[in-house]
């Protein structure tokens, strides 16, 4: 007799699952999602020793789901790396992971229990379907063991007293709550897994109950009905041999003087019948190939969106994507979607190591998050890379691997930001057309096509409502600190990222969808201004009275105005754009461009004249300024404070004091 050994949760993983238990969220399919996806990742790590072992016989990589309406039970197996007994205790309970808590005060700020998976504790949503769970695992370095709990604080281990029978992988068994037995039912099963998991790279076989027509001997009755049918059968065919054999005599034809005797086929004696029963089988549901090794025209909207959703765990869609091949000295293929909101953190976003990328060598995924194939100002960027061109080995770090990684890293975010621009300029590749409603009716039998058109025909009807340059408003509003994150770190592609920003302006409404861009700024620029102007505080209405700006204005020179506390160091970065030098009006003197002669003098003239003033002024404030002097900005306003061309401006110092982001 096996012992089981009791175990407390973690305090917030009981909390955690306390939530998932009683929450009444409708959306339950998302716990197939994530046990899917866990097997799948378990395999993976099977698929990259397999790889490095190749001497080495793995079996068949494959998750098999069946179900049992009589114990009303879920199960989902995989041939996985398995689970050792201290990885059930630590893993499924008593280790809680660093997106526990973030995922609880997600949920308490009203978030959705959707977005479990990108906390990494996607295993728990199995309560949002199960009062009990179950986890019987294999690891090739321990015997198989046995997990338990029915959401209490407490769950079980313990050795399983059966043996090794999984060989290795992992078996997980739900009994379905009451109000979850709909996942009971063939149709539902294989419709969530179709939504959700169609680009899983490993089979899923389900056992399904499916119509069958089998031969069963007949009844006596049926047998004398049978043999009367076979005798008139017998007389017809004796009567239309008689008829040819007179026709023939008729025409003058030989013919032999036996008289033919009819005969039978098999088909027409038979004693047995067709019968409708039913059989389980075991039945692939999942199809799809690996998208991104197709060409782009291969696929349609809908492929990519459900790709997002695999990668993306929430099943929102995706703002856009691009779809490409990087060709030259390393040969890969990408597909980078830029997402429709914002993380939940956007500084952690830009900071973290991991990217949202997954790297595949030879069908093989071997990086989730790698980190040096794209910035980090764009790590909130979903995609999957590709390419044969790789050493597998690419966890060790080497020299040709670092390279190779450069060499795609500079083309990928070159080839993002370029879709970026053509979005903003409209000039978006995956425009879609309003689908014709008349093209998209299917009147067959076919249920699960009559499902795929439709689900396209929605797919392309809600792509076609939103055109380039409205994606691109979309964009900057959730992603600008990116960009601008990018324009401070990302010399060699700061040109690109300039023309991607977005800003307020004297010429603008204030409306906050009402933006402009630096083409646009130049586009009206008068043909006296030499230079480009921007001020940056802490709100627009303080910028547009600032003395700063007042002379500009009246002269009809437009001027940038910055309010969010990123912008003044990102613009300080930028020296010139469209070859015009780009000016903080909150540093040094105003140059407005060259002065005639008189106006020069004029200016000498002056200063000499307000000497007096101006050493008074900067006696009395001693060593608060640098110096006190004339200056041309000026209209109404009497004075005005700015700092030295290679200082810091009030603005800086107000955001560095406030260590705002
Ligand atoms: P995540 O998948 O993001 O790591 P989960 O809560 O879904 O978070 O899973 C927690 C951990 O439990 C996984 O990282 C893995 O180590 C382990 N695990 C879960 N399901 C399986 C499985 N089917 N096979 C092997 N390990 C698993
Ligand atoms: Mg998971």
């Amino acid at each position: 007799e096996e012992t089981s050994e009791k175990y407390e949760f973690q305090a917030e993983v009981a909390s955690l699952m306390d939530i998932i238990i009683n929450s009444l969220y409708i959306n339950k399919e998302v716990f197939l999602r994530e046990l899917i996806s866990n097997a799948s990742d378990a395999m993976d790590k099977v698929r990259f020793l397999a790889l490095m072992n190749p001497e080495k016989d793995y079996g068949d990589l494959e998750i098999r789901i069946s179900y049992d309406p009589a114990k009303k039970t879920l199960t989902i197996s995989d041939k996985g790396i398995g689970m050792t007994k201290t990885d059930l205790v630590e893993k499924l309970g008593t280790v809680a992971r660093s997106g526990t808590t973030q995922f609880l005060e997600a949920i308490a700020k009203g978030g959705s229990i959707n977005l479990i998976g990108q906390f990494g504790v996607g295993f728990y949503s199995s309560f949002l379907a199960a009062d009990k769970v179950t986890v019987v695992s294999k690891h090739d370095d321990d015997d198989q063991y046995i997990w338990t709990s029915s959401a209490g604080p407490q769950f079980t281990v313990k050795k399983d007293p059966r043996g090794n029978t999984l060989g290795r992988g992992t078996e997980v068994i739900l009994k379905l709550k009451q109000d979850a037995e709909e996942f009971l039912d063939k149709k539902t099963i294989q419709d969530t897994i179709k939504s959700y998991s169609e680009f899983i790279d490993y089979p899923i076989y389900l056992y399904l109950e499916k119509d069958k027509y089998i031969n069963v001997p007949m009844n006596e009755e049926e047998i004398k009905e049978e043999e009367a049918k076979e005798a008139k059968k017998l007389e017809e065919k004796r009567a239309a041999l008689l008829k040819e054999r007179e026709e023939k005599i008729a025409n003058g034809e030989e013919v032999p003087d036996e008289i033919e005797e009819p005969t039978l086929t098999e088909e027409e004696m038979k004693r047995t019948k067709s019968e409708k029963t039913t059989e389980w089988l075991w039945e692939q549901v999942n199809t799809k190939k690996a998208i991104w090794l197709n060409e782009p025209k291969e696929n349609k909207i809908k492929d990519y969106v459900k790709l997002y959703q695999t990668l993306k765990k929430d099943g929102s869609e995706p703002l856009y994507f691009t779809h490409f091949h990087g060709e030259g000295e390393v040969d890969f293929r990408a597909i980078i979607f830029v997402p429709d909101n914002p993380p939940v953190d956007m500084y952690e976003e830009v900071t973290k190591t991991k990217s949202g990328l997954r790297l595949y060598v030879r069908r093989v995924l071997i990086t989730e998050g790698p980190e040096d194939l794209i910035p980090k100002y764009l790590n909130f960027l979903k995609g999957v890379i590709h390419s044969d061109d790789m050493p597998l080995n690419v966890s060790r770090e080497t020299l040709q691997q670092q390279r190779i990684f450069k060499i795609m890293n500079n083309k990928i975010v070159k080839k993002v930001l370029d879709t970026l621009l053509d979005l903003a300029n409209d000039k978006d590749e995956w425009k879609a057309e309003r689908p014709n409603e008349e093209d998209w009716k299917y009147t067959g039998e076919d249920e699960d096509l009559k499902k795929e058109m439709d689900e396209e025909y929605q797919i392309l009807l809600r792509w076609s409502l939103k055109k380039g340059k409205e994606r691109y408003a979309e964009f900057w509003k959730n992603f600008s600190k990116a960009i601008k994150t990018g324009v401070i770190e990302d010399a060699s592609n700061r040109n690109k990222l300039v023309k991607l920003l977005r800003f307020q302006s004297t010429a603008t409404s204030g409306d906050e969808k009402d933006l402009t861009s630096f083409a646009e700024y130049v586009e009206r620029m008068p043909s006296t201004q030499e230079f480009i102007y921007y001020l940056a505080g802490e709100d627009l209405e303080a910028l547009k009275k600032a003395p700063h700006i007042q002379k500009l204005v009246k002269m009809g020179y437009e001027v940038i105005l910055l309010d969010d506390p990123l912008d003044e160091f990102a613009f300080s970065y930028i020296k010139d754009f469209d070859e015009k030098k780009v000016k903080n009006l909150a540093k040094g003197e105003l140059d407005l461009g060259v002065m005639t002669e008189y106006e020069e003098k004029k200016e000498q003239k002056l200063k000499e004249l307000f000497k007096p003033l101006t050493d008074w002024w900067k006696s009395q404030l001693g060593r608060e300024v640098d110096k006190v002097t004339l200056s041309r900005r000026l209209t109404t306003d009497p004075v005005v404070i700015v700092s030295q061309e290679s200082g810091y401006t009030a603005n800086m110092y107000r955001i560095a004091k406030s260590q705002a982001y």
